[in-house]
């Protein structure tokens, strides 16, 4: 009996040290895509409160440029992100030079750890498919459906179903391939509805909750889970083993509501994004042993917070009720003073007659045009900026909590983000960096 107490003492003892040595044990990775520092703050104003992400104890800068331009897209950041590597524009998991190169989730597997990902966009988009895809064109995503359903991932929650089937199935696929089929051969269990998520208790799945994208957080629809829910049910299949694990959660529709200038939008996706980051949080103050880690892999659109006058107006924001994409939508492009009558609906503000002009022609510009136009304006209304409809080169903030925390200070590079997390949870990413030097500079 005695010895078998000092053989309780000394394992409690290791694990009180190994935690307070900062042994992370459990990686909780959350991108917020598009998401800049005033993407944060602006909602954190609207929200008249301090977000989640935001009492990070350690926070830092980091900078996101590519192998071939100092603006990313999220193919190039997203390898980064994953893989530590610099790469172009539009590849994902692969150098310039095409050679593959194997991400953190995948490292991390093959060690015997459980690794998941989750996200609001296709599952086959660009920041997931970084985690476990290898390709120079980010758009095959026929092909990245294959590479998900042969990778060692546990968990993976998305939309995108219609890239697994075959047409001859309701899906977009011509080569009869089913794979859904054989990812149930290879152990996934398959589900589609938020009912069925939350009462998944296994031990692998692929939930699929959309045919593509899901529907953005403003008009998500009741069977298509939150990505909060999402990210709880992974956490609990992933810890239900007692192994540790690795996750990635990606808020991927900021991006898109910083394309269009869309405040409203940006305000109520980034909080989509910071409430599962609380979910995060809740779960590493019960498990202490938990890095989480929030970043971001570029900023979109150039947010200013005032276009003059020392002022914008938070007030005028807290009263929008719809996204620019949405009046886009439900506008007859004919009726010049429907668009008028929804905008004072919806945001109680006026266009004039030349706005409205502005609006219909750039309608007839591209298919985002009209939501572009009118996010932009509702943005001015409110005295907030936007310097483009892209990506810049912003830097992007870094929040980290728990074990090894301190290192995620300063001015980093985006390549070393993971770099730093392997290093702290034991898969360190040991191929050699390729220093790519800053565009421009040389
Ligand atoms: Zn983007």
């Amino acid at each position: 009996m005695k010895r078998f107490m000092m053989f309780v003492f000394i394992i409690t003892l290791i694990s009180v040290l190994a935690i307070a040595q900062g042994y992370v044990k459990n990686v909780i990775l959350l991108i917020g895509d598009g998401m800049g520092i005033n993407q944060v703050l602006l909602s954190s104003y609207i929200e008249g409160r301090v977000l989640n992400m935001m009492k990070a104890p350690y926070t830092g800068y980091v900078i996101t440029y590519s192998a071939n331009s100092n603006v990313t897209d999220s193919a190039a950041a997203g390898t980064a992100l994953a893989s530590g590597f610099k790469t172009n524009n539009g590849f994902i998991g692969v150098l310039p030079d095409g050679t593959p190169v194997p991400t953190i989730a995948e490292i991390a597997a093959s060690k015997g750890i459980n690794t998941g990902i989750v996200v609001t966009c296709r599952v086959t988009h660009a920041t997931p498919g970084a985690f476990y895809g290898h390709t120079n064109d980010r758009n095959a995503e026929l092909v990245l459906a294959e590479q998900l359903v042969e990778s060692p991932l546990k968990v993976v929650f998305g939309g995108g179903w219609s890239y697994f089937l075959p047409d001859t199935k309701g899906g977009r696929r011509k080569d009869g391939k089913d794979l859904i089929e054989l990812a149930k051969n290879k152990g996934f269990d398959y589900i589609t509805t938020k009912t069925e998520l939350l009462n998944y208790d296994g031990e692998r799945v692929l939930g699929l909750f959309a045919s593509s994208h899901m529907s953005a957080v403003t008009e998500r629809k009741p069977e298509e889970p939150l990505l909060p829910e999402m990210t709880k049910k992974a956490l609990e299949i992933l810890s239900k083993d007692g192994k540790p694990f690795f996750l990635m959660v990606e808020g991927s529709q900021i991006d898109w509501e910083c394309h269009g200038n869309d405040i409203f939008g940006v305000w109520k996706e980034t909080i989509e994004f910071d409430d599962a980051v609380k979910v995060a949080l809740d779960f590493a103050e019960k498990n202490p042993d938990t890095l989480v880690v929030v970043t971001a892999d570029h900023e979109t659109g150039g947010l200013g917070l005032s276009t003059g006058n020392y002022t914008f107006d938070i007030e005028k924001i807290r009263n929008y009720k719809k996204t620019a994409d949405w009046i886009a939508a439900n506008w007859d492009k004919k009726s010049p003073d429907e668009l008028k009558e929804l905008v004072k609906e919806y945001f109680n503000v006026e266009f004039t007659d030349d706005e409205v002009e502005y609006v219909i022609a750039e309608a007839g510009k591209s298919r985002y045009g009209a939501g572009n136009a009118i996010g932009r304006l509702l943005s001015n209304k409110a005295q907030i900026g936007w310097t483009t409809f892209d990506h810049t080169g912003a830097t992007v903030p870094v929040f980290a909590f728990g074990p090894g925390a301190e290192n995620f200070t300063g001015i980093l590079d985006n390549t070393e983000i993971p770099r730093i997390i392997g290093r702290l949870a034991g898969y360190p990413l040991t191929y050699p960096v390729h220093s790519v030097p800053l565009v421009g500079t040389h």
